[in-house]
């Protein structure tokens, strides 16, 4: 199948997730990931209806945004390294991987330099498994109300990634908590514009849907199998 009909697909699951939740179908931002995917196809998938990308490479990215419309949303999804941060400023709508005190502030650093404000999430390593970035849940408080206080970085909310399983289901706990996690940071820091709740992919949207995620990134589920699985990791800290 092609990436429309793979989008409607998609956007129809997603669709009968919220309602089942009582959600506003509207209200779920879909990010299509295109890692490995071409600029030809990202252009049908515009064409389509999409208007969000995420990356989870820097060099991936920035090679493909000078192709594409100004106007085109970007959306860094996977561990991005402080020597890196320079390169994306000012390109990217939404940093989803920010998971350390220096990463932050060289994103305040940087944005300053340009006069930028940049958005960010705080990945969250809820399930706690050791190949995954992001912070542990205890530490988020402290760590978003840090983060607050630099010039130049906003955090908008927080960012998962599940355990890959085989069934879905697997997954609700890890999004439970989350979730849960956002509405008691929002209730401890009422200042902050908190919004974001980045968690769901391919495999496991509709879950995440059902348990608040407001943004999805969905890869595979649009674009067909990525070639080489093995390199792309999902944001793992081995073989990326
Ligand atoms: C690759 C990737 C996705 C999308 O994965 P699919 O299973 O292809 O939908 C989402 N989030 C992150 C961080 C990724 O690296």
């Amino acid at each position: 199948m092609g990436v429309r009909e793979n989008l409607s697909h998609v956007i129809e699951q997603m669709t009968k997730a919220a309602k089942k939740a009582g959600r506003d179908p509207g209200s779920v931002k879909l990010v299509a990931v295109t890692k490995n995917v071409s600029v030809d196809i990202m252009r049908e998938a515009l064409a389509a209806g999409i208007n969000a990308f995420g990356e989870n490479r820097v060099q991936e990215l920035v090679a493909k945004h000078p192709q594409l419309p100004v106007d085109v949303e970007w959306h860094l999804i996977g561990h991005l390294q402080t020597n890196k941060v320079k390169y994306i400023i000012g390109k990217v709508h939404l940093i989803h991987s920010l998971d350390s005190w220096r990463l932050a502030r060289e994103i305040s650093r940087r944005a300053q330099e340009r006069g930028l404000t940049v958005e960010v999430l705080v990945q969250v390593n809820i399930s706690g498994e050791e190949t995954k970035y992001g912070l542990p849940p205890g530490e988020v408080r402290s760590f978003v109300a840090g983060v607050a206080e630099l010039p130049g970085i906003r955090v908008r909310g927080l960012m998962t990634i599940a355990p890959l399983v085989s069934d879905p289901e697997q997954a609700r706990p890890i999004f439970r908590e989350l979730y849960q996690m956002a509405s008691w940071l929002k209730q401890e820091l009422p200042e902050l514009p908190l919004d974001f709740l980045s968690m769901g992919m391919s495999n496991d949207f509709t879950v995440a849907v059902e348990e608040g995620a407001n943004i999805i990134r969905v890869g595979s589920a649009i674009f067909g199998p990525r070639p080489n699985p093995r390199r792309d990791n999902h944001g793992e800290k081995i073989g990326g």
